[in-house]
């Protein structure tokens, strides 16, 4: 008899199997350790280079590019579902971004396609800014929401562009504040229509302070 094992029962067996051996060096001890992190934090050369055709964006800060471990990280993060991972991905995020950030920031993970949360057992984004929530000291707040049934799937820019529009909205629940910052959150920026999209809908609900942080960048 043939039985189907789902893809999520893998990355469960996966982090049952090694819950405690480094995804970058093997070591012992913890899902991702402090050497590797380093590693990733030191070698950070020309990250602004990417996003210096982005003037008519906020600041934006990132890890690295996703090549290397850091993209294996996010790969098994995402992929296998391993939660583990979001603690030393936030606290990477929280290393990129300023020492100090402007009181009353609120961070906004860029909301995730309900099925890919439905399929991850998790919402990816915003289980990592709980993690920085933590670290940092500064609220989580839904302001946007995913609008059924959208997935980029455009060849070009533009297309994603306005895929992506119609990809985000303003929480109907919640409201900005024109005093508060928003620092948006993602996972990978490719060619950044999904924050694009998503700071224009701040920036129409009446954000004013807005800055982008993402875990890494697809070169
Ligand atoms: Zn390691």
């Amino acid at each position: 008899m043939a039985f189907i094992v789902k893809n999520t029962t893998f990355p469960s067996l996966l982090d049952l199997l090694s819950p405690y051996s480094c995804r970058g060096c093997g070591r012992l001890g913890e899902a991702f350790c402090e050497c590797c992190k380093n590693n990733i934090m030191h070698n950070r050369n020309g990250v602004c280079e990417k996003f210096r055709d982005h003037k008519n964006l906020p600041p934006i800060y990132t890890v690295s590019s996703r090549e290397g471990v850091l993209g294996e990280l996010i790969h098994d993060y995402k992929y296998y579902s391993i939660k583990a991972l979001a603690k030393p991905l936030a606290e990477m995020m929280s290393e990129s971004l300023p020492v100090r950030l402007p009181q009353n920031s609120i961070l906004v993970p860029l909301p995730t396609a309900t099925h890919h949360v439905r399929a991850r057992g998790f919402d990816h984004m915003y289980l990592i800014a709980k993690n920085l929530s933590k670290i940092r000291k500064i609220p989580v707040g839904r302001m946007l929401v995913r609008n059924k049934n959208t997935v980029q799937v455009g060849a070009n820019r533009k297309e994603r562009l306005s895929q992506a529009n119609l990809a985000y909205d303003l929480n109907p629940r919640a409201r900005i504040d024109k005093d508060k910052t928003y620092i948006l959150l993602d996972d990978v920026w490719t060619t950044g229509a999904s924050i694009e999209a998503a700071v224009k809908k701040l920036r129409a609900g009446g954000a004013k302070r807005i800055i982008i942080a993402v875990i890494a960048y697809s070169s």
